[in-house]
């Protein structure tokens, strides 16, 4: 897997304290700054620790199947801002290499909020998804056209996020874990709404990414 995180701290000089210092616990195998600069910090074939508890596809140790990006952003907490031209082309570049030595599904490119819904908001809605998947990487299916199917009801909904990898579990209710998916699922594909409310659209989306999964 690869995993796309956003730093939230106030300055790339902190954030990379913080991904350097042992007694925090954490690492990323890269971390790219604004201006586009890249910073390797743990050889990929090792195992870096930016994803905490965390679940795709019925997976759990992330940690050890992933390789972690890190992208210079305050985050929602300190002013979250758009990703500029030049980091995302920076890690256009990086990812494109990442997935020549590694195989990495497209459907395995994923956000740490897909992950950890419950927990992570990164690298949240400002976040250009079709843009990497436009350069062959990720997945983005295509949302333009009619869908004729009626909207789905909650048990598909909750069975089709679990599809396409979201931890949720199938209660037919609207209980916290599937509301965090459905969220989770929106700041990835539905980045002009993110509430947790399965609107027609919302449903319509999750419906075509199950469906593109197969
Ligand atoms: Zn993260």
């Amino acid at each position: 897997m690869l995993i796309l995180h956003y730093t939230g701290m106030r300055t790339a000089e902190e954030a990379l304290d913080r991904l350097c210092d042992p007694a925090a616990k954490v690492s990323a195998h890269y971390l790219i700054d604004e201006d586009g600069g890249v910073i390797r910090l743990v050889a990929e074939e090792k195992r870096a620790w930016h994803a905490g508890i965390s679940s795709w596809r019925g997976r759990t140790d992330i940690n050890g199947a992933s390789i972690g990006i890190e992208l210079v952003n305050p985050g929602h907490e300190f002013g979250y801002r758009r990703f500029p031209e030049r980091q995302m082309a920076a890690l256009n570049e990086l990812a494109r290499g990442i997935l020549t030595r590694h195989p990495v599904p497209p459907r395995h490119v994923i956000g740490h909020s897909d992950v950890a819904p419950l927990r992570k908001q990164d690298p949240g809605e400002l976040f250009d998804w079709p843009r990497l998947a436009r350069a062959g990487i990720g997945f983005w299916p295509d949302f333009t056209g009619e869908t004729a199917d009626k909207p789905p009801g909650l048990c598909e909904i909750q069975s089709s996020l679990a599809a396409i990898g979201y931890f949720c579990p199938q209660s037919g209710a609207q209980d916290t874990a599937t509301i965090a998916a459905i969220l989770a699922f929106q700041r990835h594909f539905r980045p002009e709404r993110c509430d947790g409310v399965l609107d027609n659209e919302t449903r319509r989306r999750i419906a075509i990414c199950a469906r593109a999964i197969g």
